[in-house]
């Protein structure tokens, strides 16, 4: 059975898991650590970005 393969949550582009790649971890509203695979250091701070902005816009 093949491995599946990860993508970029940002961009979607398919991630080489067998090098280095950025990771994200979230602790959710629910207290559970969730873990993002990321293709690059700029997707992952274009990612993290629009989430804070997704997080602040749904804060109140
Ligand atoms: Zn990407």
């Amino acid at each position: 059975m093949p491995a599946p393969k990860k993508r970029c949550e940002y961009c979607g582009s398919p991630i080489e898991t067998s090098e280095w790649y950025p990771v994200a971890t979230v602790r959710d509203s629910n207290g559970e650590l969730q873990i993002y695979s990321l293709c690059s250091d700029e997707c992952r701070a274009a990612w993290n970005a629009e989430r804070s902005s997704e997080a602040r816009d749904k804060s109140e």
